[in-house]
């Protein structure tokens, strides 16, 4: 698939820059709003925000059961940072009620940087790429604990919460804790795209 449809979920946070990052590598985005307009894409990207909006927002629209329903039939999907959140089967510390989409055998603790770093940028080591991803975090949660079929990508390097997990992979569900949307570098976008072209589920849809 040369030009796969990749959906932003619209429903609240950085949207426009994951359009923009999905069209550079070639992909046709679009936003997703309505259950309607989820089941016309092969891939998905959640963006970052607030997370407890979103889920609130994702259940208003009634897209919270379509969004498991194709996640859970392989749906490609990738979260950042609230992205993230959401894609979490469990969360450490949700607020009252919240609920998640799944997708992600993982357990993820929100704005888990405390309160002195709430937003700073790190060099991360991305598994696959060469060279340091530049990171953006804000307000970002870590993955605390990940099961047996979840692949790590990337770990804090240095300081305070070194070692914390901040990017994961369970098949074609993607994850980061941080916004490469808010910098120049798209290779992580340049990743799931090539995914999504790569994805059975939607690749049949060719022949
Ligand atoms: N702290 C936010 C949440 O709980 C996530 C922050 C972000 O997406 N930049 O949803």
């Amino acid at each position: 698939m040369s030009r796969p449809r990749i959906g932003v979920l619209g429903l609240q946070g950085d949207v426009r820059e994951h359009v923009r990052a999905l069209r550079h590598h070639g992909a046709d985005a679009q936003v997703v709003r309505r259950p309607a307009e989820l089941a016309e894409v092969d891939g998905l990207v959640i963006p970052g925000g607030e997370s407890t909006t979103m889920i609130k927002l994702a259940v208003a629209f009634e897209l919270l059961e379509p969004l498991r329903e194709r996640i859970r039939a392989g749906l490609p999907a990738y979260g950042s940072c609230a992205g993230m959140i959401l894609l979490a089967d469990r969360l450490a510390n949700p607020a009252p009620g919240q609920e998640t989409v799944g997708g992600l055998d993982i357990t993820v603790r929100r704005n888990a940087f405390g309160r002195q770093v709430q937003s700073f940028e790190a060099p991360v080591d991305f598994t696959g790429m060469a060279g340091p991803f530049h990171a953006v975090f804000i307000r970002a949660p870590w993955v605390e604990s990940a099961g047996a079929a979840v692949t790590v990508l990337a770990r804090v390097s240095d300081g305070p919460a070194a070692g914390r997990i901040v990017a994961v992979r369970q098949g074609c569900v993607l994850a980061t804790a941080f916004h490469p949307e808010l910098t120049g570098d798209l290779r992580v976008h340049g990743f799931f795209v090539d995914l999504v072209r790569a994805s059975p589920a939607t690749s049949a849809q060719e022949e």
